[in-house]
């Protein structure tokens, strides 16, 4: 028969063994972990570098990247040059995998070590870094163009063939 309050007590040993031993519990949010080399976080974009090739909006598999192009005289060359006046980066689509940042011919669009990513309403989690701000209900890359169908070949009517 086991004797009374031998649970208890070595429930009590497991608990001081853990209140004198290393501390492996992190007060997240308070405290946090570095992030592992090459780890991804949530995309920006130095606008001042873009020059709005909109190369990575046609990478993007998840259509998260929308871009508003217009041509200005930026730098001041005397030569208006594509402008991106809108950007904006739809978090809520984004699925991490890099192709706008390795796609990008200036390597202005880059990932940070933020990958706290919430929000109440889904269409916050599109960021805006333009002076103009796009529409994220819009998708940049709407449609599959579908061929049309062929007519289907008509058979030789009898009499005609006849
Ligand atoms: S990381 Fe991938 S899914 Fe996210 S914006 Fe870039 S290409 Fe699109
Ligand atoms: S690929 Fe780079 S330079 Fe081109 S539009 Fe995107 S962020 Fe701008």
């Amino acid at each position: 028969m086991p004797q009374l309050g031998q649970g208890m007590l070595k429930g009590m040993s497991v608990t001081l063994k853990h209140l004198f031993g290393k501390k492996i519990t992190r007060q997240y949010p308070e405290y946090k972990r570095d992030l592992p080399e090459r780890s991804r976080g949530m995309l920006t974009v130095d606008m001042d570098r873009c020059i709005a090739c909109l190369q990575c909006m046609r990478v993007c598999p998840d259509h998260c990247i929308s871009i508003e192009q217009t041509k200005r005289d930026a730098d001041g060359s005397g030569k208006a040059k594509p402008y991106a006046v809108g950007f904006v980066i739809d978090d809520s689509r984004c699925m991490y995998c890099s192709l706008c940042v390795e796609v990008c011919p200036v390597n202005c669009i880059y990932h940070t070590e933020e990958f706290e990513a919430q929000a109440y309403n889904r269409l916050e989690l599109a960021r805006q870094f333009g002076e103009r701000p796009v529409d994220p209900t819009i998708d940049p890359r709407p449609t599959v163009k579908k061929k049309p169908k062929k007519a289907a070949k008509k058979a030789p009517n009898k009499d005609e063939a006849a």
